[in-house]
């Protein structure tokens, strides 16, 4: 059994969030475990999912984000190159390396309190723990667990507005991030 201290924002999914989901994806959301973290207006921003979804799939990205707002911003800046960069800084700093992996065993760790899944067994989510390929779902995992679990979110996610320390809300304000965003968390699948 997992010996992690419980999700920090975590709460049960309602009816209602998975409306949320679906319009904030335009899909349905699957697997769903739980709400891991809430935008300030309450609407769902990291979803929790079983590892395995209904049909046998396996869903490695348990810490889902679905935030569009958020989802937009992060696209802007893996648009300006800031992957390849942070993926060279792990391979030069052995701490930020060092750090980077113990966030890849986290995952799996966090991951295997909601079920296993034996083909992704090993496999976290990001690029993790060698490479930065995706930083939606590092971003789901330090919202999901805090500061200070995701050394590479840590840094991305105070150069947005609004996204820490609080997740404020900025559903309305953040232009192209609407409801049904066709986009919005599609870079994991
Ligand atoms: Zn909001």
């Amino acid at each position: 059994m997992s010996t992690l201290p419980p999700l920090p924002y975590e709460s049960p999914a309602t009816a209602r969030d998975l409306e949320i989901m679906r319009e904030q994806l335009g899909r349905d959301m699957r697997g769903v475990v739980s709400i891991a973290r809430r935008c300030g207006c309450g609407r769902p921003a990291v979803v929790r999912t079983a590892p395995r979804l209904e049909d046998g799939t396996p869903f490695p990205t348990s810490l889902y984000l679905t935030l569009p707002w958020l989802t937009l911003e992060l696209s802007r800046l893996e648009a300006t190159g800031l992957m390849a960069e942070l993926t060279e800084r792990l391979a030069q700093e052995p701490a930020l390396a060092a750090a980077y992996r113990t966030a890849h065993e986290r995952y799996l760790a966090r991951r295997e309190e909601v079920g296993e899944a034996e083909e992704v067994r090993h496999v976290s989510a990001g690029g993790m723990p060698t490479r930065v390929k995706c930083l939606h779902a590092l971003a789901g995992q330090a919202l999901a667990e805090g500061e200070g679990v995701n050394p590479i979110a840590d840094e991305v996610l105070p150069g947005i507005d609004g996204a820490v320390p609080e997740l404020r809300c900025r559903c309305t304000e953040v232009e192209g991030s609407g409801a049904a965003a066709p986009a919005a968390g599609t870079e994991e699948r």
